[in-house]
């Protein structure tokens, strides 16, 4: 079962690898993704959110669980064009309640395969541009905190601070392994011997 990680869990550094096959344990992951972005009310989740160190994202900008067709799947997406740029509020699914400022690109041309394999090369702009920054972002291991200047640095410190702790306890808990073994996990997971069938 999957469940979407908070900072700092290791699985937000990590650089996933590209999907070398689409088949039914991805279209499973998938499914199981769209459930709990729903259950978390967010519009864009990537696979290393929750665990699963793969090239691929999700997103359903109405966020309405309703709207089947609004849901969006992302296979292996590249930004092949920047222009501009604007400032935005963002929030994250790993960083519950924390809001802030973040400037991306206004406008982007991208890459990606669908979750039928279809290559797409289309622009985006407004909520989707944004979206698709972010959570290309998450697969190269690139959080919304990173970019931020000094002053909301300093503003979002606290809530960090916060997170470092509840993840810690949470870890001396048991609920999750240490940071060495949630890392070989997962490179266990990237080795392509460990998917190809
Ligand atoms: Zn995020």
């Amino acid at each position: 079962m999957l469940r979407i990680l908070p900072y700092p869990h290791p699985a937000l550094r990590y650089e996933s690898r590209p999907v070398i096959q689409i088949d039914d344990e991805l279209r499973g992951f998938v499914r199981e993704m769209f459930d709990l972005m729903y259950a978390a009310r967010g519009v864009g989740l990537a696979a290393n959110q929750v665990g699963l160190p793969y090239r691929f994202f999700i997103l359903n900008l109405t966020a309405d669980p309703e709207k089947k067709e609004e849901e969006q799947v992302f296979i292996n997406p590249e930004i092949v064009k920047r222009h501009a740029s604007v400032e935005n509020e963002e929030g994250c699914l790993s960083f519950p309640g924390l809001y802030t400022n973040v400037r991306r690109a206004k406008k982007i041309k991208f890459q990606a395969f669908d979750l039928q394999g279809n290559i797409l090369q289309k622009e985006a702009d407004d909520l989707f541009g944004r979206a698709f920054q972010h959570e290309t972002d998450h697969l190269s291991g690139r959080l919304f905190i990173d970019t931020l200047g000094p002053l909301a640095q300093h503003s979002v410190k606290p809530k960090l601070r916060e997170f470092e702790k509840s993840f810690r306890a949470a870890q001396a808990a048991g609920e999750y392994p240490s940071d060495e073994d949630i890392v070989r996990q997962l490179d266990a997971m990237n080795q392509p011997a460990a998917v190809s069938r």
